[in-house]
């Protein structure tokens, strides 16, 4: 089987509703390019029957492949077995909702031909609930602020990848992967692509409030030491500020004996602020030791369940 020009890799959780739409519209864009294609459905351990559709469409599609994960391991890791098993000359990673439209995904390619290695979509509009809007928007900013690399603003896993950057992010050995800060994190050359990210096509988002917190700390963790560094940061600042303030009160309440609770207050207030600070630099640490110990541990960042006309994994697994 000769290695084609371009694989798209589709992570799929559950979206029976969308995945054979989806399917339609890939298909149809990559039927206006010269060289041989594949289709790599990863199938997220889906429990609506989205990998059994696909199955399904196999026959007619001998450029369709099916990666089925043994649970549900999240995308990062549908994206981390796509990558593997892609075989192509570049590789487009597209949501299976139709979020990331394939027309953008050959301007993105024809960018790449031009000898971009990666070509990341940037959000010009996105069309979402306010809150999810605003969430995004100070997600990319604070991820900016905080991350040792400059992690392009509003751009998500839509990208177009070179054959280089998907054997560095396959070599890559990190168990909690963010693709977005890996892809910063290899260089080579980069460009982005703004585009319009319309509406989910059917289905519901698989992503919960909870799901985008842990994606938003899964960034920030990945992104650097630089936490650490501010914790510890804040910690001095309030320590100091801390003790300006007892000491400016327990002057004024010395000023006013005969009121006990006047002059323990603010103490109090101290106190609290002090502990909460040293609770939050626990936190972060126990974030950074849990990674260690997952790291340590050495599992598979996924287990394939099965695959259907697609080859082993192209990347020796680190
Ligand atoms: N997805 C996945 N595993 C998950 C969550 C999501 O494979 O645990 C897939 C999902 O099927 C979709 C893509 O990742 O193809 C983006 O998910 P979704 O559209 O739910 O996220 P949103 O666009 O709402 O951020
Ligand atoms: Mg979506």
């Amino acid at each position: 089987m000769a290695d084609p020009h371009l694989s798209v890799v589709l992570p799929a959780c559950n979206e029976r509703e969308a995945v054979e739409g989806s399917l339609a519209e890939v298909f149809a864009a990559l039927a206006q390019l010269p060289q041989p294609s594949e289709v790599l459905v990863v199938d997220d351990g889906s429990t609506d029957g989205t990998a059994e559709l696909v199955e399904a469409q196999i026959e007619r599609q001998p450029s369709l492949r099916l990666i089925r994960l043994s649970r549900r391991f999240g995308k990062e890791s549908a994206l981390a077995a796509g990558l593997e098993h892609a075989r192509g000359a570049y590789v487009a990673l597209l949501d299976a909702d139709l979020q990331d439209p394939p027309g953008e995904m050959l301007q993105m390619l024809a960018k790449a031909e031009q000898g971009y290695d990666v070509v990341y979509g940037v959000r010009r509009s996105r069309r979402s609930g306010l809150l999810r809007w605003l969430g995004y928007r100070a997600f990319y900013r604070l991820l900016r602020l905080i991350s040792d690399l400059p992690v392009p603003l509003d751009s998500g896993d839509f990208s177009v990848l070179s054959r280089r950057v998907v054997d560095a992010i396959d070599r890559l050995p990190e168990r909690h992967r963010f693709l977005r800060g890996m892809r910063t994190w290899v260089g080579f050359r980069q460009c982005g692509h703004l585009y319009d990210r319309p509406e989910r096509r059917a289905g519901r988002s698989k992503y919960s409030l909870k799901d985008l917190c842990d994606l938003a700390v899964l960034g920030f963790l990945s992104c650097g030491r630089r936490p650490l560094a501010i914790v510890f940061q804040l910690g001095v600042a309030l320590v100091g500020s801390g003790a300006a303030i007892g000491i400016a009160w327990a002057v004024l309440a010395a000023s006013r004996a005969g009121e006990p609770w006047a002059a323990i207050a603010p103490w109090l207030t101290v106190l609290l602020v002090l502990a909460g600070v040293q609770l939050i630099a626990i936190g972060i640490v126990g974030a950074y030791l849990g990674r260690v110990l997952d790291q340590v541990e050495g599992r598979p960042r996924y287990l394939v369940e099965r695959t259907v006309n697609c080859p082993p994994p192209t990347a020796p697994r680190p």
